[in-house]
């Protein structure tokens, strides 16, 4: 049996979906402070846990046979981990400690585990590869830097497998609609655009338009969510043979404009904007190279089109269920 932890939040339960449709067997376990209970599949089986409660991880681990983890849960808002760097440090670095501390004690050595672009920080090039220096610019880069470092020193000491994948962009929704990117607050572009076109929203303001970018604004590597979800049944099955970090994108940066445009083409609506000052903390540019990624996992992004990415969304933004 598979163990999601945070199955319940965005990319954890598409990939909760894509295993139990690839004949996984898997029990998610999520807090449910950002995750919703609603966007479990019926298929899998819920527990509620939290990583900073070692008595709800001992009695998971002790209630399934547990082969090996899918680890999603974590913060993942930047500007909170500014504000409140405890808080991130203890969920994301901590609280993973404390799961990988009940694996070893239940002899589950297999974890993937969800990393981010956000470990490099500034990029001093692109595409960006795996051997770009890490050098995170916010606690939430640094919390999961940690993580990728406490892999490295349980896989040297203890023979842990792991892989660690580094998201660039997650966007998109399942290609049925039944499940999709609900976050409170809002913070990511694509939702954001999505809500001022329906209305929702007043405006989507765009963040900064004199980035040294080709129509001034920044430029994302957009991946789609299940895309990644298959890159992590990918990655479960690589456990034997590898462990590292690869990095999960598209390989190709989309600007803000083009992200306005291309939901404007789908919806055939137009997306009203307000333009505002940049957001601290942006690059003007990231993308992936995503080759290691092909070469380990065989992988392939399915998604290339910014317009079907974007459609999946909007698909899933009429008829959302949470
Ligand atoms: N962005 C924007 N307006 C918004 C939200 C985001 O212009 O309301 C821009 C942001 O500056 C970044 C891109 O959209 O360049 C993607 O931001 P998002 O928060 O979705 O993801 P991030 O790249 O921060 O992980």
């Amino acid at each position: 049996m598979i163990l999601v932890m945070g199955g319940a939040g965005y990319i954890g339960s598409h990939t909760t979906k894509h295993l139990l449709d690839s004949g996984c067997e898997v029990v998610v376990a999520d807090n449910l402070v950002y995750g919703h209970r609603q966007a479990v599949d019926a298929r899998a089986r819920f527990c509620h846990a939290d990583l900073l409660d070692i008595f709800s991880l001992q009695t998971l681990f002790a209630t399934y046979h547990i082969d090996a983890v899918v680890h999603f849960a974590a913060f993942a808002y930047v500007g909170e981990s500014m504000a409140d760097p405890a808080k991130y440090y203890a969920n994301n670095v901590v609280g993973t400690i404390n799961l990988l501390n009940v694996m070893q004690a239940f002899r589950v050595e297999k974890i993937v585990f969800s990393s981010t672009c956000a470990t490099y920080g500034e990029p001093l090039h692109t595409p960006i590869d795996e051997r770009h220096p890490q050098l995170p610019i916010n606690p939430y880069g640094r919390s999961k830097l940690a993580v990728e470092q406490i892999l490295e020193d349980y896989r040297r000491a203890y023979g842990l497998k792991y892989i660690a994948l580094r998201y660039f962009n997650a966007a998109g929704c399942s290609a049925d609609a039944s499940m999709g990117e609900s976050h409170t607050p809002e913070t990511h572009l694509i939702p954001l655009v999505l809500k001022a076109i329906t209305g929702e929203r007043d405006v989507v303001k765009i963040f900064g338009t004199d980035y040294d970018t080709p129509d001034g604004t920044c430029i994302r590597d957009y991946i789609h969510v299940e895309d990644l979800a298959l890159a992590h049944r990918l990655a479960l099955e690589k456990l034997d043979s590898f462990s590292g970090c690869l990095n999960l994108g598209a390989g190709v940066g989309t600007s803000v404009r083009e992200v306005i445009v291309a939901a404007e083409n789908v919806s055939g609506q137009k997306c009203p904007v307000e333009y505002a000052p940049r957001r601290e903390g942006d690059p003007a540019k990231l993308f992936a190279d995503k080759r290691k990624a092909e070469e380990i996992l065989g992988w392939k992004p399915r998604y290339t089109d910014m317009e079907d990415i974007i459609r999946t969304a909007w698909n899933w933004e009429k008829s959302r269920k949470f």
